[in-house]
């Protein structure tokens, strides 16, 4: 399986939630997710039809040809002509998971000779716009991340839950804890 930007999203907030998505357990309706934000945001941003475009990117993480790793990007919102990825959420507080995703975009964008200058994290809920860049040091970071969430899919055992206060508002909730508070 590839890494994606949802894996390193997750990764972000629990290893186990890697493991599960990786594994093919899905907990939340993700096209009905995925149509909301789509929703959110043209409604957000209408000028998005004229200049924005989607596109989805793969490669190889470089230096990984003895335990090759495939990464593959769906971006809903690119300008092609500036350079630069617009994400949209929903959600009504800023996390690091979000700028984690769009760094992994200009990742496999700039793996691909595409330009890629920075991102913009929308919010409209919260009405602010986070710029996201992706320095050196953040590229090191990114590539580090990407081999964790390898590893962590390739192993055979799913991890250990994390303390159950910081699970409330995880689509797994209900997978993991069940039956068990
Ligand atoms: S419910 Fe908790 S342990 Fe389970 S996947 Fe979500 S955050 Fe991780």
């Amino acid at each position: 399986m590839p890494i994606t930007a949802t894996l390193i999203n997750y990764l972000m907030l629990c290893r186990r939630k890697v493991w599960l998505h990786a594994n093919g357990i899905r907990m939340e309706h993700t096209s009905e997710v995925v149509a909301e934000g789509r929703l959110i945001g043209v409604e957000s941003y209408p000028q998005r039809a004229e200049r924005w475009t989607e596109i989805e990117v793969s490669g190889m993480l470089p230096y990984s040809a003895d335990t090759p790793i495939e990464l593959a990007a769906k971006i809903d919102f690119f300008d092609p002509h500036l350079g630069i990825v617009h994400e949209v959420k929903k959600s009504v507080a800023k996390e690091q998971a979000h700028i984690a995703q769009v760094q992994f975009y200009l990742y496999v964008l700039r793996l691909n000779g595409i330009k890629a200058e920075y991102g913009l994290i929308e919010y409209p809920k919260l009405r602010i716009t986070e710029r996201v860049s992706l320095t050196t040091d953040d590229q090191q970071q990114l590539e580090s991340q990407i081999r964790k969430a390898h590893a962590l899919v390739q192993q055979e055992t799913c991890p250990e839950r994390l303390p159950v206060s910081q699970c409330r508002s995880c689509s797994f909730f209900e997978f993991c804890w069940v039956g068990e508070e």
